[in-house]
């Protein structure tokens, strides 16, 4: 039973969390915080270019890719906070107890984290950079619809890739 579990809520790929249990932590989560009135943050994550990568490479390449960056990211935010594989290329990191200006922090130092790695794959180094958005729920906001949440977080993402990509986007800056 314990096995069925983990194998319905991770990803084959990459041992991440996948996109069904993302949105069950995020519920539960948000509840939680919402106990302890804590803010929460959401970064969301997409690799540049990266149907280039595969155009190049070949689909095996780029499946080591995503595994290499799953494990990345995995390394460098702490054990409670929540990272799945939210999408193909797309991953998401849930902040429990983090404001914004924490998790702007933890962004960029997840953007020099990647950029800095050395992905290599069959003795080939591929440059991989990704772009990220970030958002944080105050208490006040709990109430609200946590769709339009995520949604606003993706399209921040989008401003990121959108202007230059390789670069962390946010509320504080303009497109
Ligand atoms: P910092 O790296 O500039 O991080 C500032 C704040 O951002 C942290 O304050 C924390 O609220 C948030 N933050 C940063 N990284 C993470 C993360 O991976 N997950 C989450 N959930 N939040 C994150 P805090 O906790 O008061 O830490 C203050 C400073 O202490 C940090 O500044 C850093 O210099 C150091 N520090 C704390 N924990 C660690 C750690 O596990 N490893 C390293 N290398 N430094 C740490
Ligand atoms: P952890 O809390 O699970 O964090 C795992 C890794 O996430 C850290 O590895 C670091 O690369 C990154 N990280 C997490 N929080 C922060 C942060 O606030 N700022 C920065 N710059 N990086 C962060 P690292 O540094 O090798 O630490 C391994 C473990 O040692 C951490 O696991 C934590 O349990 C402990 N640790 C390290 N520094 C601190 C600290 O300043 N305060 C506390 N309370 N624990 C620390």
């Amino acid at each position: 039973n314990g096995e069925l579990q983990l194998l319905a809520t991770t990803d084959y790929l990459t041992s991440l969390n996948n996109h069904q249990s993302f949105y069950f932590y995020f519920d539960s989560l948000k509840k939680h915080a919402g106990k302890i009135q804590s803010p929460m943050s959401l970064t969301l994550i997409d690799i540049d270019d990266f149907k280039k990568i595969n155009d190049t490479y070949g689909h095996l390449v780029g499946d080591e890719i995503l595994k290499e960056l799953a494990r990345v990211l995995k390394k460098n935010i702490r054990k409670c906070d929540f990272a799945a594989r939210y999408g193909g290329e797309e991953f998401a990191i849930i902040l429990p107890n983090t404001d914004l200006d924490s998790a702007i922090r933890l962004s960029e130092r997840m953007r020099t984290a990647v950029e800095n790695h050395i992905f290599k794959v069959d003795d080939i180094n591929i440059k991989v950079t990704i772009s990220l958005g970030t958002d944080t729920l105050i208490p006040v906001d709990f109430h609200k619809n946590h769709y339009d949440f995520i949604k606003k977080v993706d399209e921040l993402l989008y401003d990121a890739k959108a202007s230059g990509k390789n670069r962390v986007q946010h509320p504080r800056v303009a497109v």
